[in-house]
């Protein structure tokens, strides 16, 4: 039976990142196993007809200069857009300014008042309102968090509306930090400075893009991994854990260690290890890239659509990222883990909210491709971290190591992804 030291599962950015790594130490015993025909996992790029789509939206923005550094260094003759981000909220026939809670300002006068009002005495001290004040950070669910911090009005015209249309999901099921340093806080200070000197940063106020797609960063980092280490097409079924043996439809694998990038439920079940299945929830996307034959909006990025007649609830604007002269959209549709997905009547639907949203009008559909992304935002909770540190803790004990987005069954970039793996390797 073959054997090898470092057994990698997956060739997304993580497992990539790992057997980067790997080689960078020199550390050559090391093989990736790769489920689908092609790398890259939720970082693929699709090419048509002159349009260029990732799997949804993919933007970057670097907190490590030395990780972009490495990259860039790995992508000969690719050019790489810095951008301004323009992103909007649809609201009642507007465009407001992301983020909603700090630009409330920009509402009609009465649901400015309301907003600013509740905003006032969700946050007041109670000698204001009479009545105690959660403490700060006490509320325990993502709801609570949502009223506790930004008062009735923001959270039920924006907040609610949209986290709901994305998680598809009830938010107090989640955990009060389940979107972590995503979710852009700001307090009644912020939200007043905002009204005159508009400061809309974020985690991402400027980003990233290559012009191949998202695809590059990941052919940066396969090209520091050896190439006659990844096999794809090759999905790990079962992994013995006793034994230290990986089982494929091809053959049998011992190893020393394994990295998995693999849904963590997934790996519970191939691993064979008892696990209470209904802890890990998750969303699916549905994903319509669609290439018209003329221009569209200019001047923004992406908009969020919290109203809930809208199927969608984010639609991204490719041909203002590349400055291209006809318009190229991602378009997001969420569904609850065990929904039906009927993709062609989406697609219907979509193309008859794109245009009641005025985001096409005489436009003609040149050229589209669709993705389900399963899972896509697991549903953070305090059962899934807590059964997930416990799992993932027996995993560890065993030389299997879970990482990634969904190996993690967390929210984070492809940045925080490299960081993981380094680390990894880094310890070993
Ligand atoms: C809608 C959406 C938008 C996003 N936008 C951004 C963004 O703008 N910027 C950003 O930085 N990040 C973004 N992300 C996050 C980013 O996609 C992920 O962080 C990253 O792609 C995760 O990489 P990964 O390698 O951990 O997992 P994956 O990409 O899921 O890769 C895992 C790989 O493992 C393979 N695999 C699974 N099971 C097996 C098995 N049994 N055997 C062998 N192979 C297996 C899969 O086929 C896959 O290729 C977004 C994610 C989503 C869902």
């Amino acid at each position: 039976m073959e054997s090898v030291g470092v057994l990698i599962v997956g060739a997304g950015v993580s497992g990539l990142a790992t057997a980067a790594a790997l080689d960078e130490r020199g550390q050559r015993d090391y093989l990736v196993l790769e489920a689908d025909r092609e790398i890259g996992g939720y970082c693929k790029t699709v090419r048509r007809d002159g349009f260029v789509w990732d799997y949804s939206g993919h933007f970057f923005h670097f907190k490590h200069a030395d990780i972009e550094a490495w990259l860039r260094a790995r992508m000969p003759g690719q050019r790489i857009r810095v951008v301004e981000k323009k992103s909007f909220i649809a609201y009642k026939a507007r465009q407001i300014d992301f983020p909603f809670q700090k630009n409330i300002h920009q509402l009609p006068q009465d649901e400015f008042i309301d907003c600013l009002h509740d905003l006032y005495f969700a946050r007041a001290p109670a000698e204001l309102t009479g009545r105690a004040p959660a403490p700060p950070g006490g509320e325990t669910d993502f709801k609570a968090m949502l009223y506790a911090r930004f008062g009735r009005s923001i959270a039920e015209k924006f907040l609610i509306p949209y986290n709901e249309k994305l998680y598809a999901c009830d938010l107090s099921t989640l955990d009060r930090d389940a979107m972590g340093r995503f979710f852009p806080q700001a307090d009644l200070t912020d939200v007043i400075r905002n009204m005159r000197a508009a400061d809309n940063r974020s985690y991402n106020s400027t980003f990233t893009y290559p012009e191949g797609g998202a695809i590059e960063y990941v052919k940066a980092l396969s090209s520091a991994v050896r190439p006659d280490a990844v096999a794809l097409d090759e999905p790990v079924v079962a992994i013995d854990l006793q034994r230290k043996i990986a089982r494929t439809p091809r053959r049998e694998l011992g190893f020393e260690r394994l990295v998995s990038s693999a849904p963590f439920n997934r790996l519970l079940a191939i691993a064979g290890m008892a696990h209470d299945p209904a802890v890990f929830r998750s969303n699916k996307v549905l994903v319509f890239n669609l290439g018209f034959d003329r221009k569209g909006q200019r001047d923004v990025h992406w908009i969020y659509f919290p109203d809930p007649r809208r199927v969608f609830y984010r639609v991204g604007f490719y041909d203002n990222i590349f400055d291209a002269d006809r318009l190229s959209l991602y378009v997001e549709v969420a569904f609850r883990q065990d929904a039906p997905v009927d993709v062609a009547a989406t697609r219907a639907r979509v193309l008859d909210d794109l245009r009641a949203e005025g985001v096409i009008a005489e436009h003609r559909l040149v050229a589209e491709h669709a993705v389900i992304m399963d899972p896509a935002y697991v549903h953070i909770t305090r059962a899934s971290m807590a059964e997930h540190a416990r799992a993932a803790g027996e995993l560890r004990a065993r030389g299997v190591h879970s990482i990634g987005r969904y190996g993690g069954w967390t929210y984070c970039s492809i940045e925080d992804n490299i960081v993981e793996a380094r680390a990894l390797v880094a310890a070993w």
